[in-house]
């Protein structure tokens, strides 16, 4: 069969574009995504990356990442995870990527919730900004990939447990066959669902409905992350996050008279409760968080994002507060994948956010999913480099191209299938 290309990626953050970089370079590769190439959370991402600080560090990292996960996270996982963080990470900096450094030229650390000791690396406030530009700018540079903005994936082709490629809305919305002997998933989460998100809101759960539909598993639909300090807005849209390293570097919280009311360092859920139930107790609709303690140079520096961002609102963090409010945040579910990022169903797999090989368990640690994200995509290149048994494409002839049509009527029908299919899960797991 001629297919349009080798592999069809969906999806431009931080998976999708390492993906396509840890691909051969005898692969022609498409890559789609929904709106334009730097439209993903990846770009959004303000805390940092993990990395392994040395042998020493491990068990700390293994123990600190399966405990925020409450024990349920799948130990093979983030032992993986883990073990790839420096070569991930040296790639990342013999690309250009730029990390914080001490004088010396070493690395400077810093923290956040749950983290038995300072070990995320960062830019300013605007790690994912930093990485993923970096990523896509070298991915353009490559002659084997294209990337198509403004192409949405509307489901897959599939016959008989496997994919071929996909149905898409194409650059001038037209519906057309895209077909490939492998598909790669890497959609993100599904903020987009929610009224209150840190997300992006295209970035809505397609592939999980898509997944759904073409009988694909998934895994821990209902495991999802509340994100407790968001700024507080009276505002619809998405919500700006005060990153949890602002806490990290020393932040406090405060309840409604200003006293502070919990360990701001708690993992996030259990942070998420405990200021659920200070605002039902002081009948408020957000708490406030602190950031003088941390200093203004450290401010300035570490956090000009977040400084200019609350000034453009009215808030200057050198002098006054920030209320806060938890708002959705992460997706620790997904599509079921194994270590190497294989779906279910041949010739399809998944990676970064979209995906579920259960490093996170229950609860992500901070500053994880940057990291799962791009080990589990070198991961899925690597497979598919080196493997065969996924690869086969099929027959598209049957599909019905007028049934994607109702573009608005499909989008209801996917949204409604996720929300569904959390709630299924949220049962079975009572
Ligand atoms: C505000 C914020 C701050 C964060 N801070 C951190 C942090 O400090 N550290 C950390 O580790 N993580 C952080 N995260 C989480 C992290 O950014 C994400 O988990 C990670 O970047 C996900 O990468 P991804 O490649 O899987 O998905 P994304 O970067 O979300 O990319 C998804 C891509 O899929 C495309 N897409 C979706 N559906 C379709 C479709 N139907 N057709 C075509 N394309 C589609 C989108 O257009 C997009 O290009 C943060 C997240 C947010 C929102």
């Amino acid at each position: 069969m001629n297919y349009d290309c080798d592999v069809v990626i969906v999806g431009s953050g931080a998976a999708g574009l390492y993906c396509a970089l840890n691909l051969p370079s005898r692969l022609r590769i498409q890559i789609i995504t929904k709106r334009a190439a730097d439209e993903s959370d990846s770009f959004l991402a303000q805390g940092g990356i993990c990395v392994l600080r040395g042998e020493e560090d491990y068990d700390d990292f293994f123990a600190d990442t399966m405990h925020a996960g409450h024990g349920e996270n799948n130990p093979r996982a983030v032992d993986q995870m883990i073990r790839f963080s420096n070569s991930v990470v040296r790639d990342l900096f013999a690309r250009g990527v730029r990390f914080e450094t001490e004088a010396s030229g070493a690395f400077r650390y810093t923290r956040e919730g749950a983290h038995s000791r300072p070990r995320i690396l960062y830019h300013k406030d605007i790690t994912g900004a930093e990485i993923t530009s970096v990523l896509l700018s070298e991915v353009r540079k490559l002659e084997n990939v294209t990337i198509r903005e403004n192409v949405t994936m509307l489901d897959l082709l599939s016959e008989e447990n496997q994919c071929g490629g996909l149905v898409i809305a194409d650059e001038h919305g037209e519906t057309k066959i895209l077909t490939a002997p492998i598909t790669v998933l890497c959609c993100g989460g599904l903020g987009g669902l929610y009224q209150n998100t840190t997300n992006f809101p295209h970035i809505s759960g397609d592939a999980l409905a898509i997944s759904l539909k073409n009988g694909v598993a998934l895994q821990n639909m209902d495991y999802i992350q509340v994100h407790p300090t968001t700024l507080y807005s009276e505002k619809p849209g998405r919500r700006f996050l005060i990153s949890e390293s602002v806490r990290g570097e020393g932040a406090y919280l405060y309840d409604k008279n200003f006293n502070r009311f919990t360990d701001e360092l708690l993992p996030r859920d259990k942070l998420t409760k405990v200021i659920w139930n200070q605002m039902e107790k002081d009948g408020t609709s957000h708490v406030w968080e602190d950031m003088r303690p941390i200093g203004k140079e450290m401010i300035l520096e570490h956090f000009p994002n977040i400084y200019e961002h609350c000034l453009s609102v009215g808030i200057n963090v050198l002098e006054e507060l920030i209320p806060v409010v938890p708002a959705q945040h992460y997706f620790m579910g997904g599509i079921q994948v194994n270590l190497a990022s294989q779906t279910s169903m041949r010739g399809l797999y998944a990676c970064g956010e979209t995906s579920c090989n259960g490093v996170h368990g229950l609860n992500r640690l901070a500053s994880n999913s940057l990291l799962e994200s791009l080990v589990f995509a070198q991961r899925a290149a690597e497979d598919i480099a080196f493997g065969s048994a996924h690869a086969g494409g099929c027959s598209n002839e049957q599909v019905d191209l007028s049934a994607y049509e109702d573009r608005d009527a499909l989008f209801a029908t996917y949204r409604q299938m996720v929300l569904d299919e959390i709630e299924r899960m949220k049962q079975s797991h009572e």
